[in-house]
Order: structure tokens, then sequence, then C-alpha cells
């Protein structure tokens, strides 16, 4: 099976993990801090705390950005977890329609903060690896006062001019994801990042049961000041992160080799990308857009003949507002034609850094092979 995105794991990342399991520490040792610094050095931020994964990490940010009831503005095309954080901080979701980039559709929000100066937040994420634009980000920053998170679970290692994913160069703190399917891979995994000392600080006491320990206190003492998690990651977790973070560039750059030969492949023909490659990107996922209305399959016909093929085509993303457990919230029936467009037309072919020429020469075949038939 060729899947849309997999892990690329050699001897060198199997040799760090052992090297962590024989040493004195599993979780909570030396390995966590080198790999929060690491991050935050690569990503040019000040603070970084790993958690356990990336749907842990937003939760921990929402619970710090967001109180009970506050409205905050997201795109419908996103994994749920981005979404549903906001759901488990007890505030409010509010779906705004994407732009052509797949991003959400930033002058749509700045329409919303107009009309609703209530509005506290916007959870933008970088869609694919295609950087938020960083120009409006800064300009909505100064202009209103709201609370920016940047999901940049895609987006690792992606660069706008100057402005690195995950730098909080315009938002308050952004996370990441390291799930297999990611750019680089901790197994589960997730970090999030500000440039924020008393954010950082709040967000280490919530990683770790809201427990906090000071130099005054007795030698057994711990104070609990607040409901908090268990939400660490482990020291082989984070060994083999380090050792993924030392290739994540190497890793980035076959996806541009990628990345250009389907470009090349689809000029003037009826699979039309996202977006071509722009230099802001890290290309985590590659989009085409197909108009199903000209031919005589449907997308589900495509799905099943790929697969019947052993390629595994994906659906990024099914809109959050629709799934059902949002609808019972009462969500849905949003205006968002571009987002139904997107739904429509567009799906994810396999793109990952151990992806062989001659594997993505096969899926360029299939694809037009099922889509000619
Ligand atoms: C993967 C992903 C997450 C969640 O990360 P996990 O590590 O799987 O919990 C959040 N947001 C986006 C956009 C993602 O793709």
């Amino acid at each position: 099976m060729i899947p849309y995105g997999k892990q690329f794991l050699r001897q060198d990342d199997i040799d760090a993990v052992v090297e962590t399991l024989n040493s004195d520490y599993l979780t909570t040792g030396p390995k966590v801090k080198a790999f929060e610094d690491a991050l935050a050095e690569y990503c040019e931020v000040k603070y970084c705390l790993a958690v356990a994964n990336g749907t842990a990490a937003l939760h921990l940010a929402s619970l710090v950005l967001l109180n009970k009831d506050d409205k905050v503005l997201t795109t419908p095309n996103s994994f749920l977890a981005t979404s549903n954080a906001i759901l488990y901080a007890g505030a409010k979701p509010v779906f705004i329609d994407i732009a052509e980039d797949g991003n959400i559709d930033l002058d749509l929000c700045e329409k919303a903060l107009q009309e609703d100066p209530s509005i506290k937040a916007i959870y933008p994420v970088a869609f694919s690896g295609h950087m938020i634009d960083q120009d409006k980000l800064k300009h909505l920053r100064e202009t209103y006062t709201v609370t920016i998170l940047e999901d940049c679970a895609h987006a690792i290692g992606a660069k706008d001019g100057d402005v690195k994913a995950a730098s909080c160069t315009n938002s308050d703190i952004s996370i990441l994801s390291f799930h297999p399917v990611k750019h680089m891979t901790t197994g589960e995994g997730g970090a999030i990042t500000t440039n924020s000392k008393e954010i950082y600080e709040k967000l280490l006491t919530l990683r770790g049961h809201g427990m906090v320990k000071t130099p005054e206190m007795k030698p057994w003492e711990y104070e609990m000041r607040e409901l908090g998690f268990n939400y660490r990651i482990t020291d082989i977790q984070c060994a083999l992160g380090i050792s993924q973070l030392k290739k994540l560039d190497s890793f980035i750059e076959r996806r541009i080799e990628l990345v250009k030969k389907y470009d090349d492949t689809f000029k003037e023909t009826l699979v039309k990308p996202l977006y071509t490659y722009n230099g802001k990107s890290s290309y985590h996922l590659y989009v085409v857009q197909v108009d199903f209305s000209k031919l005589s399959l449907t997308k589900v016909d495509l799905f099943n003949r790929l697969r019947e093929k052993s390629i595994g085509i994906q659906l990024h993303y099914i809109p959050i507002n629709k799934q059902p457990y949002y609808r019972s919230l009462g969500y849905g029936d949003e205006k968002t034609p571009v987002m139904d467009k997107y739904y429509e037309e567009c799906f994810s072919l396999p793109m990952y850094p151990k992806m062989s020429d001659e594997e993505q020469s096969y899926v360029i075949e299939s694809l037009f092979e099922v889509l000619n038939a």
C-alpha cells in the first residue's frame, strides 16, 4: 500500500531510542529538555514545551488562552482536534470559510471581528504546511484585541520570508504534532511554542497535574494550585524526536522534489494542484482539485479504484462543522462556499520523504488511468 503519508525511520533513530531505553530516565529526564531546546532553536522561538500529543498541546494552550463561552474563529478545514480544543475549554468555535489556499480566510476573520468585537481569539491552521499569511496576522493582532493560536501541526519547517512556522512572531502560541504521518515523528507527541514566559510557566504547571514546587518549600512539599493533567512525553519519544529533527530539513527537501514532479506533471491537465511550489510551505500534503462534474466517475469511484491499486489517496478534511457532534451543537449550516467546493473536488495524493521516484510515477500513471477511463 502507498499511503498518503508515513514516517521515515533509519537505524540512527532506532539507536537513539535504544540508548535511552538503557539509560536511567525513561521519562522526565534530560531528553525531554534537550528536545524542547532543539525545537525552540529550530522554530526560532523562546519557549517550547513538549507534550504527549498535538491534541494535548491544543488542550493546554486553550486552557491558558480562553475562558468559558469565549468565541473563537477557526477553520472547518482541519483535523477535529483544532476545534475540539476550543470545546474542551468551554469556549465556542465560530467556523469561517477557507481561502483558495485551503487556509482560513483572514479577510473574513477581519469582517467577523469588526461585526463582533467580543470575539476573543483566532485559531488558524497552516493547512498542508502552507504558512498562514503573516502580514494579515500582524495586522489583525495590531488592530483588534485578539489572541492568536497557530496550529502548525502540518507546518514545522515552513517559512515565509524571515518568519518560521511556530516562531509565534505574530501569534501567542503555536502547536506542533509528531504523529507518524506528520513531518517528523515521536510515535505520538506534540509541542507548544510561545515567546511569553508567563504563558510558558502556566503550560508547564498544567502539563504536570497543576503541581508547583519552589525552593522555599520543605523537601517533600508540592502544592496543587489548579487542576492540571499528565500530558508528559517520555524520554524515549524525545530521543526519537531529537534524532528526527536533525533530518527534518532533508525530509522537506525530498518533499519539494516530489512537489515539483507533481507540479510539472499536472500542468494543463484536469488535475489542478491546490497550490504549486511557492517557497512558503513545508508541503505536508499535496492536495489536488478535480472537477468531477465534467467526468463520468465520482470521487468515491476514484478513491475505490485507486485503493484497488494499493494507492491510499485521502481527503483532508471533512468540514468539522458538519460532523454529527457539531451538528448536535447547532453547527453545520454556516455559509462556507469555498469549503463546500473544496470538499467536492479536492483530495490528497501520497507524498512522504521515503517515497521513491518509482512509487510517485506509479501514483501518477494510475491516477490518469482511472481519471481517463
Ligand atoms: C495531527 C493534527 C492535530 C493533532 O495532533 P495529534 O498529535 O494527532 O494529537 C491537530 N491539528 C492538525 C491540523 C493536525 O493535522
